[in-house]
């Protein structure tokens, strides 16, 4: 990047600016994007990312919370017709006033590590808009994921995502690929929404509850920790074995769970 602009990063912005052409170039080949494609980055920043995505013909659309970078990306983008840059909070962005067709946004952030769970969940509330996403977050979360079940990454984040969402851990990023250089090691994650959930829920706030109920306290038994949501012969009625700890059960079983719950919830009680 050049540095003509003097831009102090910011902390509370989550600011670590990329500055290592060789990881740009890969994240960039890693997305792969063409002309015409509709793209969306999450904090540009100083446009480390900004301008190779431009530069694929696709048409991008930035979100940017602060205000001392927006004269720098318009003085630097602004003259790209394709380019297309909103001031604000991106856990606030309505998504949809983007209009994109289904299944065609493609999203992209190095994001800051504070926002990037609820930007997640954010994004993925609108998942049938989004073809993938691709972002850098912190080495641990990326794990946890790309988790699978039996392991300690294994859990809540893990469970929800991969309810929508296919995952695959790229690769790592030292932090001396950053100015100012993270305390942690990054990762580049890719997230591809399922066109078809290959395990739906009846209900998905049920499936929330039971899997935040159940890692609540991720080192006792199924049976101990959904005893409020489940007895033990309803857990074993949906063909889970209660002495299991919750790190132990693979997604289809959690939606086993949440579905016997919404049976539950629906039956009406016999008189
Ligand atoms: N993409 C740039 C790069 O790779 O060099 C900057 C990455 S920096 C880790 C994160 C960026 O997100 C910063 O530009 C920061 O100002 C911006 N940001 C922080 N919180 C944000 C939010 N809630 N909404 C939109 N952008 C945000």
């Amino acid at each position: 990047m050049t540095e003509h602009y003097q831009h102090r990063a910011r902390k509370r912005f989550g600011q670590n600016f990329l500055h290592d052409a060789g990881v740009i170039h890969r994240i960039l080949r890693a997305i792969h994007a063409k002309p015409g494609e509709r793209l969306l980055e999450i904090g540009p920043g100083q446009g480390a990312l900004t301008e190779g995505l431009l530069s694929s013909g696709g048409m991008l659309d930035v979100v940017e919370l602060d205000l001392d970078l927006i004269p720098i990306l318009k003085g630097k983008f602004d003259s790209n017709p394709n380019f297309t840059l909103h001031q604000g909070d991106a856990l606030k962005f309505d998504f949809t006033s983007l209009n994109p067709a289904p299944n065609s946004l493609r999203v992209v952030g190095n994001l800051p590590y504070n926002i990037s769970t609820p930007l997640i969940f954010h994004l993925l509330e609108n998942a049938s808009l989004i073809r993938d996403m691709h972002f850098m977050l912190q080495k641990e979360v990326v794990e946890r994921l790309a988790a699978t079940p039996g392991g300690g990454d294994w859990g809540r984040l893990s469970i929800m995502v991969q309810y929508h969402c296919a995952v695959e851990h790229l690769f790592n990023v030292g932090s001396g690929a950053f100015n100012p250089a993270p305390k942690v090691d990054s990762a580049i994650v890719r997230l591809v929404p399922h066109a078809t959930l290959p395990h739906p829920a009846k209900d998905q706030r049920l499936l929330e509850r039971v899997v935040r109920e159940a890692f609540n306290q991720r080192r006792k038994t199924l049976r101990n920790t959904l005893k409020a949501l489940l007895s033990g012969e309803a857990i074993e009625a949906a063909g889970v074995d209660g002495s299991l700890r919750p790190e132990q059960l693979d997604l289809a079983a959690f939606v086993r769970l949440a579905d016997k719950l919404h049976e539950q919830t629906t039956v009406a009680p016999a008189h």
